[in-house]
């Protein structure tokens, strides 16, 4: 049963291109089906979410990651009554606009931007690829997903001003975006969070101390977990405890956004996008408990000196492969050439370097190299 303020499919405002009914999938199931059968879908795999594959095989990539916001985000949504579909359609899709190398390829690719007066932005990339990249029909270019799933990418994690997006407008970005978009953003959170403490300490670049003394939370339920089970051995403990962890966070969220539903009144779907402030999200003092553990990971992870090589090595390879394509547009792939009839050249490289995954990225650095050794 869904809750009144829920999406129901049937009122969905539609597709570009309009299509015939399927005979026994909904449109938001459809358009789910849609993001796994896309190429940029399958390219997360081989993407690097914090770690690479230096590391280990079994550390999470983005593909995975994706996974487990979706699986968190579904069970929230299942138990405040949303639409599942419709969720599972944004997390599968919430990272597909993501360039290789992790966060570090992001950032080389929005600074080799702005050289151009231009920057990246991942939500902005995901809509380009599943309106424009994905090339799976005879009839038009992209997905043709549902207004909803394309609102939701733009939506999920950040508010953007229609003065300065003026191609927005279509989305009313004066309206906040439904219950089911807003919990992507938080399920991220809650992903990463607490994956990232456990690749870390899979990896050896956290210690249980550290974590204890930085996570408060994490280090209540592990003092929980040693009581009762005294003699299982630490990594064991440390999955108990990371569970417990989980868990709190995601109790908590479901009942602090059912309560806020209630205490704003709110009813149907209008009510969401009409409303001030945006309703899915912690109580005050586990999201204090979540700040921290990002913090946490920030500091003692994420900009720790080990990870610097990589770090490092994606500017590098980025930076350098963005300003030979700027330079010699010559050298890019026929289907790129003619994009530069439409779109400055640093767009054109932009949108082929985000594409990548990090092996490939690699392989063409790798034939970069050799073609500059030749002059
Ligand atoms: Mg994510």
């Amino acid at each position: 049963m869904l809750a009144g303020y829920a999406v129901h499919v049937e009122q969905s405002r539609g597709r570009r291109h309009p299509e015939p009914q399927h005979p026994y999938r909904n449109d938001f199931q459809r358009d789910r089906d849609r993001v796994i059968h896309a190429r940029a879908f399958r390219r997360l795999e081989a993407k690097t979410q914090v770690f690479t594959r230096r590391y280990s095989d079994h550390f999470r990539n983005r593909l995975t990651h994706t996974i487990e916001v979706a699986q968190i985000a579904r069970t929230v949504a299942a138990q405040l009554n949303l639409n599942v579909d419709l969720v599972e359609a944004l997390a599968l899709v919430h990272d597909v606009g993501h360039p290789p190398f992790g966060h570090a390829g992001e950032k080389a690719l929005d600074t080799a931007m702005r050289r151009y007066g231009l920057f990246f932005d991942h939500n902005l990339h995901a809509l380009r690829i599943v309106e424009d990249f994905e090339l799976r029909y005879a009839a038009f270019r992209g997905l043709n997903l549902t207004f909803e799933v394309r609102e939701g990418i733009i939506k999920h994690s950040r508010d953007y001003d229609g003065k300065e997006f003026p191609e927005l407008r279509e989305y009313s970005l004066e309206q906040l975006p439904p219950l089911e978009a807003q919990l992507i953003d938080i399920a991220d959170e809650i992903a990463y969070n607490t994956a990232d403490l456990d690749d870390g300490y899979e990896s050896r670049l956290l210690s249980l101390d550290q974590i204890r003394a930085g996570v408060p939370v994490f280090a209540g339920f592990l003092e929980e977990v040693e009581h009762l089970y005294p003699h299982a051995i630490p990594k064991l403990q440390f999955n108990e405890a990371l569970k417990r962890m989980l868990n709190k966070f995601v109790g908590d969220l479901i009942e602090n956004t059912r309560g806020q539903v209630r205490s704003a009144g709110i009813r149907t779907v209008q009510d969401v996008r009409a409303c001030s402030r945006r309703l899915v999200g912690l109580s005050s003092e586990v999201e204090r408990e979540r700040a921290a553990t990002k913090r946490f990971l920030y500091n003692s992870l994420y900009f720790s000196e080990p990870l610097d090589p990589e770090k490092n090595d994606a500017e590098r390879v980025i930076s350098e492969l963005f300003e030979f394509w700027t330079k010699n547009p010559d050298r890019l792939p026929p289907s790129y050439r003619q994009k530069l009839r439409e779109e400055p050249p640093a767009r054109v490289v932009c949108d082929y370097i985000a594409g990548m995954t990090d092996n490939y990225i690699q392989e063409r650095h790798q034939q970069f190299l050799a073609v500059v050794a030749k002059f």
